[in-house]
């Protein structure tokens, strides 16, 4: 047995080496065929291999775990259409190279349910990345610094999907909006992105102090996009501790 794992080692056949022996007492109890106990053991390496590559994903993806579109809570927020967000969950929009803006007040779940169908975009065998817009900013900035640039600008248009967080909460410096602007232009319909904001897009050129480069963002990022507007209130406030009144 010893001998067997360590060739299976070798391999890099880690899930079976992990499978092997408990596989093999089954098979002794219950009479299993060589090639059904086969059939177990290349399953079991089958299963772990893509456990491992859900869990690299995952890491780099920078994604919460814990904010999951089955834990989010569509009755705080009535006016949000359940089945659109379902239908989106389901990633034909990451192969139909599509976009979706999530539109609303600060609180409301926007990068919560961005978070949710991010982790279903990972399910589905998917690179995704998410970002805060601002720090995506800062990264672009720096990367010109140690000319990694156009390394960054490189992994950011191959991920399947790209996830802008927060776009609007801070204004960006002006290098900044040629800077995100290229990142919106290398992605259009070649793959999908899904930001947050809290800002209308008639806010954006005063947002970008460019009125020329907002809309040619805007473009963009509209052509092919699902938009989502949430007019809720603050899952926040609405969940805050209010102290009692006697
Ligand atoms: P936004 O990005 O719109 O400002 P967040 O997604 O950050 O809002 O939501 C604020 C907090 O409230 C987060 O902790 C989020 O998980 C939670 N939250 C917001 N809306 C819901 C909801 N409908 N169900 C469950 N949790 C929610
Ligand atoms: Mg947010």
């Amino acid at each position: 047995m010893e001998e067997i794992k360590q060739r299976l080692r070798q391999l890099k056949l880690s899930g079976a080496v992990k499978a092997l022996e408990g596989r093999n007492e089954y098979a002794l109890k219950n009479k299993v065929s060589y090639l059904d106990f086969l059939e177990l053991v290349l399953e079991d390496e089958w299963v772990t291999r893509q456990n491992n590559a859900y869990h690299r994903r995952l890491l780099q993806s920078k994604l919460n775990e814990q904010k999951r579109l089955d834990n989010f809570d569509f009755t705080a927020q009535p006016e949000l259409d359940k089945t659109i967000v379902m239908e989106l969950s389901s990633c034909r929009f990451i192969n139909q190279k599509q976009n979706i803006i999530l539109m609303g007040n600060p609180g409301v779940g926007k990068t919560h349910l961005a978070n949710g169908l991010g982790l279903e975009a990972l399910k589905n065998g998917h690179t995704v990345q998410l970002i805060h817009a601002n720090s995506l900013i800062d990264q672009l900035h720096r990367s010109k610094a140690d000319g990694s640039y156009q390394k960054l600008l490189s992994k950011l248009s191959k991920l399947n999907l790209l996830i802008l967080d927060e776009v609007g909460f801070k204004k960006f410096p002006q290098n900044g909006i040629d800077d995100f602007f290229e990142v919106i232009r290398q992605r259009y319909e070649s793959g999908s992105i899904i930001l947050t904001t809290n800002r209308k897009f008639e806010d954006w050129e005063q947002l970008f102090g460019d009125k020329v480069m907002a809309s040619a963002i805007i473009d963009r990022l509209v052509h092919h996009a699902f938009i989502v507007k949430i007019t809720g209130n603050s899952y926040r406030v609405k969940n805050m501790a209010m102290p009692e009144i006697t």
